[in-house]
């Protein structure tokens, strides 16, 4: 890419970095920024920055926030006894969005995947198993995707939790395999939610 000047050349390869974004794409996302308005630019960049400087996870669900408690955590009409478990903020995003859920969740950050190397401790395990210590809870939804890690983590959850006498359960099929929850329609999964089964 010599035929570009080096700072546009490095913003395409930054770009480019990003998950789904190609060459092509970065190419035509570097020129685009490149057109617009320098204010706009700037605002782009310190959203950036901010949201990467102030976020954190929260310290109950470990779902990203920017306090200490995540206002689903913070919420006192939130039943507390109902923990899901999802595999990231956006499958909670996803359930939130169904306006149904009256419980809390947690998020495990990703999923167990021998294949990639991806152990029970690689993910937020240790600290659902400390909340279920801690705190009193009646069901644990485990919401996985329908991926073969997600199965896979859904059974390592399940052997875990039962033991200790929570009831589990697991969102039930409807929602295609390997299906990542980001992408499926509300009625879809609040029908996986009500459907779901003990396992
Ligand atoms: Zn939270």
């Amino acid at each position: 890419m010599e035929y570009y000047s080096s700072h546009i050349s490095n913003l395409i390869e930054q770009l480019s970095r990003l998950p789904g974004i190609g060459v092509k794409s970065a190419q035509r996302l570097a020129f685009h920024i490149m057109n617009l308005p320098k204010e706009e630019v700037n605002l782009l960049a310190s959203s950036m920055t901010q949201a990467r400087e102030k976020i954190q996870y929260c310290k109950s669900c470990f779902t990203l926030t920017d306090e200490e408690f995540c206002p689903i955590c913070r919420n006192l009409r939130r039943d507390q006894n109902q923990i899901m478990v999802v595999e990231n903020p956006r499958d909670l995003a996803a359930y939130e969005k169904t306006g149904k859920y009256e419980g809390v969740y947690h998020v495990l950050h990703g999923a167990i995947s021998p294949m990639l190397g991806i152990g029970p401790d690689e993910i937020r395990l240790k600290e659902l198993m400390q909340r279920l210590q801690s705190q009193e809870v009646q069901e644990v939804i485990i919401a996985t995707n329908s991926s073969l890690e997600g199965e896979t983590t859904a059974m390592y959850i399940s052997k875990l939790v039962k033991p200790t006498g929570i009831k589990v359960t697991r969102i039930a099929s409807g929602v295609p395999v390997g299906g990542d929850l980001e992408y499926i329609d509300e009625v879809t999964l609040l029908r996986a939610l009500e459907g779901r089964v003990e396992l």
